[in-house]
């Protein structure tokens, strides 16, 4: 878990089944597995962002519109259609309050796997490390 990783949006790229392709070494099939180095790396910034003020901030949180539209969006979809909850927007709420060395602590703890240690994936529950599938409960 690196503060590099931690995407404006509050999404954590380390977790992500496009990071962690990349990351293991995953081939890529048909565009099947898709490849990615972390949102602030790829693109520097978000390239999601309406509200232009992406580039004067440093996470979603500092902006006068958050949560904007595209932000209420993408936590929907991460409430609601992936192996396992998580919540872009309590995340920036919790670098706010608590700062970053604490919320990378929290999301270590959180997303470690328990057979290797190594990173579940917030996608679909699995541990690209020892392919590991972790069936999330929901709620
Ligand atoms: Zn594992």
């Amino acid at each position: 878990m690196k503060v590099e990783l931690i995407a404006a949006c509050g999404i954590n790229c380390g977790i992500c089944s496009m990071y962690l392709s990349y990351l293991n070494g995953l081939r890529q099939a048909k565009g099947r597995i898709r490849h990615c180095e972390g949102c602030n790396i790829v693109g520097g910034k978000c390239t999601r962002c309406k509200t232009g003020n992406i580039n004067k901030i440093e996470f979603c949180y500092q902006c006068e519109y958050f949560p904007c539209d595209m932000l209420k969006r993408l936590e929907k979809r991460y409430k609601n259609s992936y192996a396992r909850q998580e919540s872009p927007i309590d995340n920036l709420k919790y670098i706010k309050k608590h700062g970053m060395k604490k919320f990378l602590a929290k999301e270590r703890k959180e997303w470690k796997c328990n057979k290797c240690g190594d990173v579940i994936c917030v996608h679909n529950g699995k541990c690209y490390y020892c392919e590991k599938v972790i069936h999330w409960k929901k709620g």
